[in-house]
């Protein structure tokens, strides 16, 4: 196998290990931590719900959704987001779930953000359901870019896979991202074996053919029902190996930065393809992110065992420095790495949907 675009660092350097900020004269708050990473990524779950049912993320029967009462309203993600952007540093906001398309509030909450200062980069990762109708709306309110989740173009393995026969919607929901100018559309892969791990050389062709940019992404132990076995996940290396069969591939010679996917040129350029390999090739120690969860609760990591309360904090009555302050905090306590490969690793309580991926 070619060498990465980058190495990334699977875990933080544990000599690394700095003292907590001090918050002294001048110096800027930021989202740091023990080993040196600054988060300036906020992913932001609106809803745990979702119209699609993918069998690494949710059963077929759905989750216990978060009670209406525990969700953040639509001014109190808008004020945390505030909170992370103009104090405590956060450059890039990304809205998720669940399905953020389902959140009635969505082109408001994009349109507040958008009006921030400085100014974040706001993104949304769909199942592209109903885009189509909405992507307009959301440009408008000032939405700069979109990945899209598709892992198949056969409209049976769709139907087999996402519990929904709803392939020519997401189809749909992709081609209007694009025409409205939120190209370049990522459109983001997940292969289960013996599902659709044969499909990979075809959604590279289509993603060629439309203009979009595909990422693979390795199965994480994410499912809400613990099915996940490492030894069945499909492989970075094994997704390269297909992939290769009908492409050249060649490292993309661009900084990977604290991006997740190695990048790859196909047939010379300038096209590329991604692979996020989040358990074979982790990049913990690039890792820029922090996550609020739709019922306010921050995550220092995807895999992370403890959460820290917000909402409580915003209801008390809190000001924006007490909730800056103990955003840090939760920050300043996140681990090296994941330790998806250490004997001792307990999958999360809450599953991928509820996190927001
Ligand atoms: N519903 C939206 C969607 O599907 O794009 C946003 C939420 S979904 C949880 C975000 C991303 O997480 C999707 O690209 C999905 O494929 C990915 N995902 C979900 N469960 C996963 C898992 N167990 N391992 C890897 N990726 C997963
Ligand atoms: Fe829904 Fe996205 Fe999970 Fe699929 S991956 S069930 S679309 S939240």
């Amino acid at each position: 196998m070619s060498a990465p675009t980058h190495e990334s660092t699977g875990t933080a350097d544990p000599d690394e290990v700095r003292e907590p900020p001090t918050g002294g004269a001048g110096a800027a708050p930021r989202l740091s931590d023990r080993y040196g990473r600054v988060a300036t990524d906020l992913r932001v779950s609106l809803t745990d719900r979702c119209n699609l049912r993918c069998t690494y993320c949710m059963p077929e029967a759905g989750l216990p959704w978060l009670p209406k009462p525990t969700l953040l309203d639509d001014d109190e993600v808008v004020r945390l987001v505030g909170v992370a952007v103009e104090l405590l540093g956060v450059r890039e906001v990304r809205f998720t779930g669940g399905e953020p398309l389902l959140r009635p509030g969505l082109a408001g909450i994009i349109a507040a953000v958008a009006k921030l200062d400085p100014r974040p980069e706001i993104s949304l990762t769909t199942n592209a359901l109903g885009l189509d109708r909405l992507a307009n709306t959301l440009v408008d309110a000032g939405l700069d870019r979109v990945n899209v989740s598709l892992d198949t173009l056969d409209p049976e393995r769709f139907a087999a896979l996402a519990k929904r026969d709803r392939l020519a919607s997401t189809l749909r929901g992709l081609e209007a991202a694009a025409a409205t100018g939120l190209a370049p559309v990522k459109v983001n892969t997940v292969l289960m074996r013996g599902v659709n791990d044969d499909e990979a050389p075809a959604l590279l062709r289509f993603a060629l053919e439309h203009g979009y940019q595909l990422r693979f992404i390795e199965q994480m132990p994410l499912d809400a029902s613990g099915v996940w076995r490492r030894e069945e996940m499909v492989t970075a290396s094994e997704i390269l190996g297909s992939l290769r069969k009908e492409f050249v591939l060649e490292p993309d010679p661009a900084h990977r930065g604290s991006a997740p996917a190695e990048t790859w040129l196909v047939d010379g350029g300038p096209a590329k393809v991604g692979v996020i390999g989040s358990v074979t090739r982790p990049f913990c120690g690039d890792c820029d992110r922090t996550r609020l969860t739709a019922d306010g609760q921050v995550r220092n990591c995807l895999f992370a065992q403890e959460e820290t309360d917000l909402r409580s904090l915003v209801r008390a009555g809190a000001d924006d420095e007490a909730i800056a302050e103990r955003w840090q905090e939760a920050m300043w306590g996140k681990l090296p790495g994941h330790g998806i490969d250490d004997p001792s690793f307990l999958q999360p309580a809450r599953p991928m949907s509820a996190i927001g991926g």
